[in-house]
């Protein structure tokens, strides 16, 4: 396993930054979700100053459906980020961390009334419009209040990325936005522009996840801003704002050849510079929206192992007291992760293992065919880069609890708690 961030190895142990994964598990109890702050904190600083202009005002939107509570938002509101929130929980959660109302966007390709209701009594930044039925319904919204809502319209550039099917996003059919080789889509816009309660900023676009081609997002960069060109023209209007998306792809695995992202962004930068004065765009700020590429590296999970057993067809089990659960993205799409045994980390990995978590379903699988030390009963075991897409995307198949996670820096602090039975049955209703 790729040691990532602040993780070192001391005395044959796993560490992060100071805290051995013993300490985590007898303080904590294991599954945990585990967050190397500062790492996480570097890993923004890393966009905050290379995403930076000036000739654009720039502006990065953490996508909080990655990983999102509390203390999360409080970390994102710190490094000075805005966010982007898919639905009224995220939303309700973003509030509560007191997070800067102007600095919060609201996606979703289904915003319900009442969410969009919430957002516009919460007067939050930007409502990201998917559709013409939302037009529609934000426009109702607006009959009776005396406010002025700033919009963008997700659009849909029709590029594919080189991505799993499911983590695509703007193929022509895709469900996200409205294309922008569709002739209504004009005709939305100049909807969207002409009622007066809307004030329309621009477009946004969003072309995939864990996306590894620097070449795809300058294909966007480019196809967005010719987009906003000809619309600027055709309507004689000022679009003065682009939103680009997120994507950008990590390393999990070997697998994986991510590219630098402070370099990137660098290139990504200064391209759109040049393309924006050369063709007279006149966009005066550009936006973007890491998720995965923000957090996913800082998260680790760590689980105890209950035991090994070796089947009779010859695959050799790992099982560990979490699973599908805590971490779906294996069974939903095939992602692979990286894995050690940290009380083991200096052994030679001379078994093939596949780990399997405790849910009864035969999919819930971690990782199938990992070279580890010899795992036995009470072992820790500890899954690389979860830090995104696991815990959001967490539940409770089997009545099993969430874990609780725990953000690591100078000292270890949780912020959010281990689920209880009590937790469990709480919306029963006796
Ligand atoms: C999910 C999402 C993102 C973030 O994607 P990552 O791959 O995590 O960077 C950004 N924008 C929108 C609209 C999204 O839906």
């Amino acid at each position: 396993m790729k040691l990532l961030g602040n993780m070192n190895v001391r005395n044959g142990q796993l560490y992060i930054g100071d805290f051995s994964m013993e300490y985590l598990r007898e303080k904590y109890k294991t599954p945990l979700y585990i967050v190397d702050e500062e790492y996480f904190l570097d890993n923004c600083r890393i966009f905050t100053e290379n995403f930076s202009s000036k000739k654009l005002s720039t502006e990065i939107l953490y996508a909080s459906k990655a990983l999102l509570n509390i203390y999360m938002a409080k970390l994102v509101k710190k490094m000075n980020m805005s966010i982007d929130v898919v639905s009224g929980g995220e939303l309700y959660t973003v509030l509560k961390a007191e997070f800067p109302k102007e600095k919060i966007y609201f996606h979703g390709n289904n915003k319900s009334i009442e969410e969009l209701k919430y957002a516009l009594d919460e007067k939050i930044g930007y409502i990201i419009l998917d559709n013409h039925q939302e037009f529609l319904n934000l426009k109702m919204l607006l009959q009776n209040r005396d406010i002025k809502q700033k919009v963008l319209l997700r659009v849909n550039p029709g590029i594919e990325a080189h991505t799993h099917e499911y983590i695509k996003t703007t193929k022509n059919d895709s469900k996200f936005g409205e294309s922008i080789y569709d002739k209504n889509t004009l005709k939305l816009i100049r909807e969207i522009v002409s009622f007066e309660k809307l004030e329309f900023k621009g477009f946004h676009a969003h072309i995939g996840s864990q996306v590894f081609h620097e070449d795809s997002f300058l294909k966007e960069a480019r196809l967005m801003m010719d987009f906003t060109k000809s619309v600027k023209e055709n309507l004689n209007i000022e679009i003065p704002e682009l939103n680009l998306g997120g994507g950008f792809g990590i390393y999990y695995t070997e697998e994986d050849a991510p590219f630098h992202i402070g370099g990137f962004l660098r290139k990504y930068i200064s391209f759109i510079e040049t393309y924006n004065e050369k063709n007279n765009i006149e966009i005066q700020k550009i936006m973007i929206e890491p998720g995965r590429s923000l957090v996913a590296n800082s998260g680790s999970t760590l689980y105890t192992v209950g035991g090994v057993k070796n089947t009779y067809g010859g695959v050799n089990y790992i099982f560990v007291d979490g699973g599908m659960t805590d971490n779906i993205r294996p069974a939903l799409y095939k992602a692979k992760y990286e894995a050690c045994i940290p009380n083991k980390i200096e052994e030679k990995p001379n078994y093939v293992y596949t780990i399997a978590g405790k849910c009864c379903e035969s999919g819930d699988i971690l990782i199938k065919n990992i070279g580890l030390p010899k795992a036995q009963q009470g072992d820790l075991l500890l899954i690389s880069s979860t830090g995104a897409y696991n815990y959001s995307m967490s539940s409770n198949y089997n009545r099993i609890e969430k874990p609780a996670m725990v953000f690591l820096s100078d000292e270890d602090r949780l912020a959010v708690r281990r689920q209880s039975f009590q937790d469990i049955i709480r919306d029963d209703v006796l």
